[in-house]
């Protein structure tokens, strides 16, 4: 059983590395899970986050990794080292508080989750795979990954995805003709036509398109970076947010009891 759960993993990863339209392939790419299920939820970031330097220094580590669940491990050290440095620590922690209180999640100290349980509920992932910077990507190159990453969504299933920042955001829209599932009229302007991740953030959307037997939400949050630029949204980020989960949470509670 295990074994094919980490043959999709390794599938995927084979896929990009041996793509022809993929490029940046000379700077290493990453993966935060060594199996694809069972997850509910799924993080997908535009693009890694962390420090020139402290990148060098995780795929320096990953290159001499033994194997893909190596590998993982040291992603998914860096990764959680990221969201433990302060700023983003203050996030993640009433992140996962609202996942708790709507009981999505089984949470006691936010630093042991961080570091042990998180990568067991949370399956992380990147738009864009490979360590380069904003500016090195076009949109051509958005196009082509999102082919991927619906492909790691295919594989994965999950029910809820976040998806961080503008790039994320608008693949998705596209791919899974995701419509508002809830009412915004209290919370922005109502001219809503551009629903650019700002005017979103933290709305829970259905997919109009999932793949076959597989109910699909995503919740769009601004890029963290972002936010701490954002004094206006900066102040709501958590409270947006909570509304998403909430009804994410009574929808799964009703499809619950049906089932
Ligand atoms: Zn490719």
């Amino acid at each position: 059983m295990r074994v094919s759960k980490i043959t999709d993993i390794e599938k995927i990863f084979n896929e990009i590395r041996d793509c022809a339209r993929c490029p940046f392939k000379d700077k290493g790419f990453t993966f935060y899970a060594d199996h694809t299920t069972p997850y509910e939820f799924m993080l997908v970031l535009q693009n890694p986050l962390s420090t020139s330097k402290r990148r060098s220094l995780e795929m320096e580590e990953a290159e001499s990794a033994h194997n893909l669940k190596q590998r993982v491990k040291v992603h998914q050290r860096y990764f959680s080292d990221w969201f433990l440095f302060r700023k983003n620590r203050k996030f993640i922690e009433r992140f996962l508080n609202l996942f708790k209180e709507y009981k999505l999640i089984d949470l006691d100290n936010h630093e042991e989750y961080i570091k042990h349980e998180f990568f067991d509920d949370f399956y992380v992932t990147d738009l864009i795979k490979y360590w380069c910077t904003t500016s090195e990507i076009e949109e051509k190159h958005v196009e082509h990954a999102v082919k991927h990453l619906q492909r790691e969504i295919s594989l994965v299933k999950p029910r809820l995805i976040i998806s961080f920042g503008t790039r994320v955001w608008e693949a998705l829209k596209g791919q899974f003709k995701l419509k508002a599932y809830q009412r915004w009229e209290s919370k922005v302007d109502p001219d809503r036509d551009k629903e650019t991740v700002s005017n979103v953030h933290g709305f829970l959307f259905k997919s109009c398109s999932p793949p076959p037997n597989h109910e699909v939400f995503v919740i769009p949050l601004v890029h963290l970076s972002a936010r701490t630029r954002n004094m206006l949204l900066r102040d709501s980020y958590i409270q947006y947010l909570r509304e998403g989960i909430q009804l994410y949470a009574r929808k799964r509670s009703s499809s619950r009891k049906v089932t």
